[in-house]
């Protein structure tokens, strides 16, 4: 299981730098959560202001 980021992303960038598997990128369309490397320790979902991160 990973996390992933909704369309409710406002693209703070808040989520990316509190990643510890830095799993979190920003990409041409937005922020993305890599599955391979996310742990799913549900950190990322405290800091986004907008709750537009949930368990995939
Ligand atoms: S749940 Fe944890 S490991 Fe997965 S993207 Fe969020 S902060 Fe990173
Ligand atoms: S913290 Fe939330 S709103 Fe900000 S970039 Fe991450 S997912 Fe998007």
């Amino acid at each position: 299981m990973a996390y992933e980021i909704t369309d409710k992303c406002i693209k703070c960038g808040k989520c990316e730098f509190v990643c510890p598997e830095d799993a979190i990128k920003r990409g041409w369309t937005g922020y993305r959560i890599d599955p391979d490397l996310c742990d799913s320790c549900g950190g990322c979902t405290y800091v986004c202001p907008v709750k537009a991160i949930e368990p995939d």
